[in-house]
């Protein structure tokens, strides 16, 4: 997982997309990048490996700008170079994405039937291109966005940047989380709710297919149907101190002390102490009847899922698989009645 902020500011951004790519930084990443409009015009700073890179190269030539997006990549198309680095621009646009575009090898071959160049091996200047291709025919970027959407197949949160449009972002997402962040003459985008502390505290979590369209005043937001809905604006109730790695090396070893209060929270969900019990979340199956389990996780969850193994099969007495999320997605599985799935 890597990560997507995005701020339409009253003053100059780049410094607190950074700041919200630190925050991200929880969820790894091998390379990073920033845009923003200065005089109208896509302006990006873009590096290899950690954070301090990107860090050392804005010292050094900083970017103006009240309107960016920034981006964290964990590589599945293309090494992990600045060239594959996001944003990707083409032409009047400037890409951020998560995730995957499926179909983005036809899609590639479509555009380069057409004279199109590739600059990156990524899937994500796809999308690029065919906005841009929307822009050149004469689309305004929000038809430009709708109109590409439904051609891209696979996982992804995008967010797009426009030259000569200095009060506008898009964004979308399927099957990735994007979350849209509300202010006081500005607003805000990021890949969860951690991105945008320390921003806003009112966050809308968009929903599957949704698009939106940010200006500093509005946040409009989209279906797949392209009908306008609202989303819920909650309480984002992530502090910056929760997801800072206060006196740790690093974000793991902060997590690894944290265990102890984070398991006794959860179990203390559970207990009632007053009555002396536990009270189980209610489940419209009986758990009686499960007579096998299997967990499918990515990363460190599904580590979690092999010590679930150990304990279920110890104290349950049922077999349990342990699978990888991103393998599973594209098997046919054999899975006979009354398997639990732990996803
Ligand atoms: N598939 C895109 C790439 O390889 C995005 C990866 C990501 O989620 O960071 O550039």
């Amino acid at each position: 997982m890597c990560g997507i902020v995005g701020i339409l500011g009253a003053s100059p951004v780049a410094e607190r997309l950074f700041e919200g790519l630190k925050r991200l930084e929880y969820r790894g990443y091998d390379s990073a990048g920033i845009a923003t409009l200065v005089d109208g015009q896509i302006e990006r700073r873009r590096a290899e490996g950690k954070l301090a890179n990107l860090a050392a190269k804005l010292a050094s030539d900083p970017l103006p700008g009240t309107i960016g997006i920034a981006h964290t990549r964990w590589a599945t198309h293309g090494a992990p170079t600045e060239d594959n680095a996001h944003p990707h621009i083409v032409g009047d646009v400037t890409i951020v994405h998560n995730g995957i575009i499926e179909n983005f090898k036809p899609l590639r071959d479509e555009l380069i039937a057409e004279g199109r160049e590739f600059k990156s091996q990524t899937d994500t200047e796809v999308v690029a291109h065919l906005v841009d291709r929307e822009l050149k025919a004469g689309k305004v970027p929000r038809d430009a966005v709708a109109a590409v959407l439904p051609r891209l197949h696979g996982a992804f949160a995008l967010a797009a940047l426009f030259a000569g449009e200095p009060n506008l972002l898009i964004a979308a997402r399927l099957g990735a989380p994007l979350t849209v962040g509300y202010g006081d003459g500005e607003n805000y985008l990021g890949s969860d709710a951690h991105a945008l502390a320390g921003l806003t505290q009112r966050i809308a979590y968009l929903d599957e297919g949704d698009w939106a369209v940010l200006t500093r005043e509005s946040i409009e937001i989209f279906d797949r149907d392209n009908q306008p809905v609202t989303r819920q604006i909650v309480a984002s109730g992530v502090s910056p101190a929760a997801i800072e790695k206060g006196n740790h090396a690093h974000f793991m070893l902060k997590e690894i002390y944290e265990q102890p209060v984070v398991v006794a929270q959860t179990l203390r969900s559970y207990l009632r102490a007053v009555e002396q019990r536990v009270a189980m979340p209610q489940m419209d199956f009986d758990l009686g009847s499960i007579e096998r389990v299997v967990i499918i996780a990515c990363g460190t969850a599904s580590y979690v899922g092999m010590i679930g193994k150990y304990w279920i099969e110890r104290f349950a007495r049922l077999p349990v698989e342990v699978d990888v999320a991103s393998e599973y997605r594209y098997r046919d599985p054999v899975l006979p009645p009354n398997t639990l799935g732990v996803v």
